[in-house]
Order: structure tokens, then C-alpha cells, then sequence
């Protein structure tokens, strides 16, 4: 992994033990040290009244004003219900070989605080791929599989396949 640099993970009205797991699971599968911010206030900016939903796109441009020099790539959790135009809902977005990243918890959650977990990780993983520039990937298993569905993010692990794996950097 890039020398001196972090992976920032930031959460916007998102519970802090979410996020301290979630850092916790990003060392563990792309060797970076991560930092990570907190607010209990979730944003207004993005919103679109008439969907009730928010706009992911626009989240990732509000988050795109933030940048410090030792940032790898800067990942943001909201709790908010996300849409991209032409589809019904997006559990993330992400700059595809850029440096930012949007993942929601909103779809995501599940009583079983460790299914919920796992899937919050599996979702960040996956942005956090696009942001190396990984595309889809159809390797069994691969956290790069596309999800649109929750049977599909449940189907597919938090890790890269050995191909996948390949492409990001090594520590
Ligand atoms: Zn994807
Ligand atoms: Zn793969």
C-alpha cells in the first residue's frame, strides 16, 4: 500500500462502532492504516424530495471537497436510502480509479448485527475496489461480484478473488 498514506473512512449519522469495525475490516483486507472522522449529524445535501431518497452521485461530489494530502481514497457511510438515476436504489458509488467512495447502510441492515456488519463490509470493500479500478468481476465468491440485491451481497464474500487481488496495491 501506498507509503504514508491512508484510507479515510468517514461516517455521517452512522453508528461509531460500525465504523470502528468497518476500519477494522479495511486493514485487514487492503493493509492500510485508516483514519477515520465521525458525525453524529447526517447531511441534507443530495436529497430529492420527491424520491425520499438521496442522490449518490451528489454525495460523492459533496464528499469530493474534502481531500488531505496522506489520503489514499476517502470512503463515506451514510444512513440514507441512495438512488442513481435510471435505477430504483444503489447500496454505493464510487469513482472508478479515483478517490472517492459512497456506500449506505440503509438496504443493508439485518437484526443479526453480524450479518449487518458483513454486509456494510462487503459494500465498502467493493466501492473501495472500484476506487482502485477494479470493474465487476464474475469470479465465484469475489467481493467485486456486481450485487443488486441482498440475497446477492449475502451470496458473494469480503474479500478479492486471486485475480482481483492482483490489481490492488500491495503493501
Ligand atoms: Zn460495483
Ligand atoms: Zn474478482
Amino acid at each position: 500500500m501506498s507509503e504514508g498514506k491512508f484510507i479515510y473512512l468517514a461516517g455521517f449519522g452512522i453508528e461509531k462502532r460500525i465504523l470502528l469495525a468497518t476500519a477494522k475490516n479495511i486493514r485487514e483486507v487492503f493493509y492500510s492504516p485508516v483514519r477515520f472522522s465521525y458525525s453524529s449529524k447526517p447531511v441534507s445535501f443530495g436529497y430529492d424530495p420527491v424520491r425520499k431518497q438521496y442522490c449518490a452521485g451528489k454525495l460523492l461530489e459533496y464528499i469530493s471537497r474534502v481531500y488531505f494530502p496522506d489520503m489514499l481514497k476517502l470512503i463515506a457511510i451514510f444512513p440514507f436510502d441512495l438512488y442513481e438515476e435510471g435505477l430504483n436504489f444503489v447500496f454505493g458509488i464510487a469513482q472508478l480509479g479515483g478517490t472517492y467512495a459512497v456506500v449506505s447502510t440503509y438496504r443493508l441492515f439485518d437484526p443479526n448485527e453480524r450479518l449487518y456488519f458483513e454486509r456494510i463490509f462487503k459494500e465498502v470493500n467493493h466501492e473501495l475496489g472500484h476506487s482502485f479500478g477494479l470493474t465487476h468481476c464474475k469470479t465465484l465468491g469475489c467481493v467485486m461480484n456486481f450485487s443488486n440485491s441482498l440475497w446477492e451481497v449475502d451470496a458473494k464474500g469480503r474479500f478479492f478473488c486471486e485475480k482481483c487481488n492482483k490489481i490492488l496495491p500491495k503493501p
